[in-house]
């Protein structure tokens, strides 16, 4: 079952002769509960991919579709809450609420979308990453690893249909990226998460099931590891 299309994805930045194809003519499908990682080197293109796939940027052209909805054929209040609803984030830098707590943080999209906890999966998820004696913890008291799991956990607490990492491993050190990734491999399996990474590093990337090379905008290697 595919779970999300791209249909001939441009996205130009600047004009005429400065005009930049950040992505050129993509075509992608992407199978329900598989794990893919998209890799290039830096500028070739893989975040502002990511950001299309995940409704964060408009492309110049094209469309995207999650579960068969056109994510930029909906208005802006309805992709937010298809957002929240369907698609959990990882990012580089965490984005938590350091003001928060480890739950607080975690049960925030929920709370947004005045959507009801699960409580015996809350607690579940906090296990399975490890957070059961951090979750009273302020943001600033843990390392980064740690962060990236409460981070991780947010974004499995809405049982999203799909989970975007954005070199989610970019700022941790070389435990704690294995620890991550491994997190994420085990929430694909046991949730059967679809996951999308975006990683420059090919080591982190060979976890995936199928490994996308962008280059130029361009896709120039698929291959599925399974
Ligand atoms: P990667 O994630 O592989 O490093 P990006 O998707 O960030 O690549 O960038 C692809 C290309 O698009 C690069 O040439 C980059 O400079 C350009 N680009 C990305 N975002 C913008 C922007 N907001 N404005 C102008 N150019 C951009
Ligand atoms: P980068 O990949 O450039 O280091 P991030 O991955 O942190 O930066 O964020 C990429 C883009 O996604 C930014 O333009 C940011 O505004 C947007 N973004 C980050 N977090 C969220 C979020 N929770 N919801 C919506 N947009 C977000």
């Amino acid at each position: 079952n595919v779970i999300l299309e791209a249909k001939d994805i441009v996205k130009t930045y600047g004009y005429e002769d400065n005009k930049i194809y950040a992505t050129n003519h993509i075509d992608l499908q992407i199978e329900e509960g598989s794990f893919v990682a998209i890799v290039g080197r830096s500028g070739s293109g893989k975040s502002t991919l990511l950001h299309i796939l995940a409704g964060l940027v408009k492309p110049t052209k094209g469309e995207v579709y999650l579960e068969g909805k056109s994510l930029y054929e909906m208005n802006d209040h309805t992709l937010t809450r298809f957002r929240r609803r369907r698609m959990g984030f990882v990012f580089q830098f965490f984005n938590l609420i350091s003001t928060q707590n480890v739950l607080e943080n975690i049960v925030l999209p929920i709370h947004l979308d005045d959507g009801e906890i699960d409580d015996d999966y809350l607690n579940e998820i906090i296990n399975l990453l490890g957070l059961e004696e951090k979750k009273n913890s302020f943001i600033y008291e843990l390392s980064g690893g740690q962060q990236q799991r409460v981070a991780l956990a947010r974004a499995l607490a809405s049982k999203p249909a799909i989970i975007f990492a954005d070199e989610p491993t970019g700022n941790l050190d070389a435990k704690s990226s294995k620890e991550v990734v491994d997190l994420l491999k085990i929430a694909q399996r046991k949730y059967h998460e679809t996951v999308i990474l975006v990683t420059h590093d090919q080591e982190i990337a060979s976890i995936a099931d199928r490994v996308i090379t962008i280059e130029d905008g361009k896709i120039i290697q698929d291959t599925n590891h399974i």
